[in-house]
């Protein structure tokens, strides 16, 4: 079997031309960065749960009108997505104070936004992507005044659906980043979401008891990333349950352990 021709090679997956023009499979690898790879691991079997995550959160998003790069998952690593031309801004929806927001101003992590916040960073490793204003994105045309609006109505609609989809499975959506690509027809382009939306780029907490299910639990040293990962798939029932028999995709329950460290409490 030929080699295929590997396009690029980012911190958790790599890109390999796709088999017909337009397409790229989206590799995902179980390596592990934070604070823009000062830190590095690994998070055993992540790769599988997050092409798997990513893949039922992209077609449920399909299903309610978000264009997206996904076309389908061709195995545990692997998804065949549509070729985009990458917009080169980071798109994180807020709900709840956390991370860099909390850090920067000081607000305590856990209290409820009165609003939904939208925040730009510009994608740049060598910068460590910083957050950047409308202005700044419109000065420099890193995209359009038409694709920042898409964008923004887009993350708002896709921030609505899966606050409600994962609140039905008691995990609260803190916050998440998208990234946004266009495609061509011609001389119009338009914008479809890309990347991946799994615990890698998403802040989910136990409802009831706080507990981090996301890749916090690689950046804070709290250990039990797998598991944390693990639990989302299955709450979201893409794990194979020990009472349902052979799982449809994945059969990850050799690898399944509890948690390690206890729950906390959940903030007011
Ligand atoms: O670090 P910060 O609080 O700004 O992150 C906000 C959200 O965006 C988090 O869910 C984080 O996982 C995600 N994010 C990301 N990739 C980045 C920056 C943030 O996935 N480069």
């Amino acid at each position: 079997m030929s080699r295929r021709r590997q396009i690029y090679e980012g911190k958790a997956k790599i890109l390999y031309e796709g088999p017909e023009p337009g397409t790229i499979i989206q590799y995902f690898k179980d390596d592990a960065t934070a604070f823009n790879a000062e830190k590095k691991g690994t998070i055993n079997g992540k790769g599988v749960i997050n092409n798997r995550i990513s893949e039922y959160v992209f077609t449920r998003l399909s299903h309610i009108g978000i264009p997206t790069h996904f076309i389908r998952r061709l195995n545990m690593r692997e998804q065949l997505v549509r070729q985009v031309e990458i917009i080169p801004l980071e798109v994180v929806v807020r709900n709840v104070a956390a991370g860099s927001l909390s850090k920067r101003l000081g607000i305590e992590e856990g209290e409820v936004l009165p609003h939904t916040l939208i925040e730009y960073c510009y994608k740049d490793d060598g910068l460590g992507d910083p957050k950047v204003s409308e202005e700044e994105i419109a000065c420099f045309n890193w995209c359009s005044h038409e694709e920042m609006q898409d964008m923004s109505s887009m993350a708002i609609r896709i921030n609505d659906f899966l606050s409600g989809m994962f609140s039905a499975i008691d995990i609260r959506l803190v916050d998440f980043k998208l990234e946004f690509g266009r495609i061509w027809d011609g001389d119009f382009s338009r914008v479809i979401l890309a990347d991946e939306i799994s615990p890698d780029g998403c802040r989910l907490w136990d409802i009831n008891t706080g507990e981090k299910l996301d890749k916090d639990r690689f950046r804070r040293d709290l250990g039990g990333e797998s598991e944390a990962y693990q639990e989302v798939a299955r709450r979201l029932g893409l794990l194979q349950n020990e009472d349902n028999g052979p799982g449809e995709v994945l059969d990850m329950n050799a690898h399944r352990g509890r948690l390690r460290t206890p729950a906390k409490p959940a903030k007011k």
